[in-house]
């Protein structure tokens, strides 16, 4: 009969480190989860990364409303965040969480195995 991993062995990959990675990646730790992430841009944030965005950007959500929901935005940020301070806001949540997001290590897409099995 197969066994339940024991937590230490239970491994999980979570690609991509915008809004949905990051937050995957928290649960899945707080479950106990050896988690790695892998992200191939230069940074966490997904649409909020500096390449995707640009000067005046915000939200088109209140930051009350879209935000996690156990971490409010800091009241120094603005009604409809701009894209800046979302970027900060999700880099406290990762920083937070222990999430250990490097962009220097972690800048890589997972590998993948061809369907002949080679990589
Ligand atoms: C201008 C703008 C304003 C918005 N405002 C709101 C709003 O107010 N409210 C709202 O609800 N939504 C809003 N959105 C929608 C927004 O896209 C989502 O809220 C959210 O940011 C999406 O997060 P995500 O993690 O699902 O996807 P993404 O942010 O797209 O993140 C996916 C990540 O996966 C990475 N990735 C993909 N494939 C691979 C791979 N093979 N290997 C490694 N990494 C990979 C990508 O590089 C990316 O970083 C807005 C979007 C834009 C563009």
């Amino acid at each position: 009969m197969p066994t339940e991993p024991s937590p230490a062995t239970r491994r999980a990959c979570v690609i991509g480190a915008g809004i949905s990675g990051l937050v995957t990646a928290k649960v899945l730790l707080a479950d106990g989860f050896h988690v790695e992430l892998f992200e191939k841009q230069s940074d966490l944030g997904g649409t909020w990364h500096p390449d995707r965005t640009y000067p005046g950007l915000r939200t088109n959500d209140p930051g009350a409303v879209y935000c996690f929901s156990d971490v409010p935005y800091p009241d120094t940020a603005d009604a409809f965040p701009t894209a800046e301070q979302v970027r900060e806001y999700l880099h406290d949540y990762a920083d937070r969480f222990g999430l250990g997001f490097s962009p220097s290590s972690q800048q890589k897409r997972p590998p993948m195995a061809r369907r002949d099995g080679s990589m």
